[in-house]
């Protein structure tokens, strides 16, 4: 070995010593910081999260929502909020950014401040203030877990960063308006204005999402009405079938009004009903005036990309109503073909040959969410969620294959009123990747922690090098748009700590 090569060697030993010694005290610094922002700022970060759930920030699928009243009055708060921090903020109507630091943004933190609509009859307090007394340790209220209380989290990581470090890379907090209802204003904001080199979306898992499943609609129409005779008048009659609140939602309440039920009918569709409630968490109620009868079923909501999480009100409404020969008519074309394509499944387990897996992001999901009427004209809408490994022209033309088997088997004409398909989202080589891993394992002390997928789509892939990061924790129900959606005390400590550590670990140099 040559001179030359030796002081080489010697050079390269000194330069990983030394940069270890750096990141060593890299991480020491990240977890002080973290306790830090902790101590000082939880309380604040709960306040803040307490105000922001206060403004109804629900689309009216009418106006943008930067036009309509609470999201101008959400603008109004975080304005007056980061000038009491002491934090830039700067309002692109649909996009409000609020950054530290000056110079080419270091690092992106992508979130929302809309939200879902929430039922009030389904909540134990109002949904839209943080409701702390029905469970201690859980925060109650829309918007809580989707996605305000990771805008909270991330402010006071942002204030602490600003307050501890001499000098400070500039970091962007990015905060759409319409994340639930129409992505098209952030992707032209995206486009136009220049974009960190990496990005978080804190709108999805813990410890670091790298693979988003596609999200897909399916709206039908059930117009036609069927050809009656005169035997068929003396069968029992669906009036009127309605279930699902929106249609990333997994329906918690579903409802069918019958006419002309004889005694035995009835009895067969309670028995039915009853078997359910005794295998699972449905309830139902049954109750007659004069000729009709009213069948309510309750099930469990959840984020319609995690349908195992919830149980289907309209999907066991239908089942127990399938038991009975009905009269034809556009609701009982609807109950057939629910009860047909999908049972009591989420993976389109009979809906031709449409079902996949993938092995890393797991399987396709296929839900029928959301049963009303639209000028008076049965409408259904199902959601699916797309894993890696199946073309999307393979998959519209294997569902219309199977719709047209479908209606050539039943003679009765769907209405396709949308069908769309979206690319799953795949990034397994971001290059922040392995310094959230790393800080994820040393603060939740799980030493396996390794990148996941989810069946939820963010807003990660309209930006450069987009991972998930949180709120959710592994091993947890998600509990975004449900009915029944918190944080609890713990994980929103975590996640301020979470968020401080990785801000700074991924952008700052002191
Ligand atoms: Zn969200």
């Amino acid at each position: 070995m040559s001179t030359t090569s030796n002081i080489r060697l010697l050079l390269l030993f000194w330069f990983t010593c030394c940069s270890q010694l750096v990141s060593a005290e890299k991480t020491a610094r990240s977890d002080e910081l973290a306790a830090l922002a902790v101590t000082t700022h939880f309380a604040d970060a709960k306040e803040a999260l307490a105000a922001m759930v206060r403004f109804p920030t629900v689309a009216n699928g009418k106006s943008a929502n930067d036009q309509l009243v609470a999201f101008k009055d959400f603008k109004r708060w975080l304005n007056a909020k980061c000038q009491e921090l002491n934090l830039s903020y700067h309002d692109y109507g649909q996009t409000l950014v609020v950054a530290i630091g000056q110079g080419p943004s270091k690092l992106g933190l992508i979130t929302h401040a809309d939200v879902q609509p929430a039922n009030p009859a389904m909540w134990q307090q109002n949904p839209f203030q943080l409701d702390e007394q029905t469970e201690p340790g859980r925060w109650y209220a829309r918007g809580s877990e989707d996605d305000k209380g990771p805008i909270a989290a991330a402010l006071y990581a942002l204030k602490t960063l600003q307050d501890n470090l001499k000098q400070v890379e500039r970091v962007e907090l990015i905060i759409y308006l319409a994340e639930e209802s129409d992505w098209s204003a952030l992707k032209v904001y995206a486009k136009e204005y220049p974009q960190a080199p990496i990005n978080l979306a804190l709108d999805s898992e813990f410890p670091v999402v790298t693979a988003e499943k596609g999200w897909g609609n399916l709206t039908l129409g059930f117009h036609a009405s069927p050809v009656t005779s005169t035997a068929d008048t003396t069968r029992p009659d669906i009036q009127l079938i309605r279930g699902g609140a929106f249609s990333s939602q997994i329906p918690e309440q579903a409802l069918a009004v019958a006419q002309s039920l004889s005694p035995q009918q009835k009895q067969l569709i309670q028995s039915r009903l009853r078997q359910m409630e005794s295998h699972n968490t449905v309830s139902f109620t049954f109750t007659d005036s004069d000729e009709l009868s009213y069948i309510t079923v309750v099930g469990r909501s959840a984020h319609s990309s995690k349908p195992h999480e919830g149980i289907n009100a309209l999907s066991h409404l239908v089942h127990a109503l399938a038991i009975i020969d009905w009269q034809p008519s556009p609701e009982s074309a609807l109950v057939n073909f629910i009860h047909n394509q999908f049972a009591l499944g989420f993976n389109a387990e009979a809906f031709g040959t449409v079902a996949f897996n993938h092995p890393f992001m797991g399987s396709l999901t296929f839900s029928p969410t959301l049963l009303n009427y639209q000028n008076e004209q049965l409408t259904l809408t199902m959601n699916l969620r797309i894993p890696l490994g199946k073309e999307l022209a393979t998959l519209e033309q294997e569902i219309r294959a199977e719709l047209s088997h479908w209606q050539t088997q039943t003679e009765y004409p769907l209405e396709i009123q949308d069908l769309t398909l979206s690319e799953p989202y795949h990034l397994p080589h971001a290059p922040q990747v392995q310094t959230l891993l790393d800080l994820y394992a040393r603060q939740m002390q799980q030493s396996d922690a390794a990148p996941v997928a989810i069946g939820g789509a963010t807003n990660a892939r309209l930006f450069p090098n987009t991972v998930g990061f949180g709120p959710s924790f592994p091993g947890e129900v998600y509990s975004g748009h449900s009915e029944h959606e918190f944080i609890t005390a713990a994980n929103f400590r975590r996640m301020l700590k979470l968020y401080t550590s990785a801000i700074y670990e991924l952008s700052q140099h002191e």
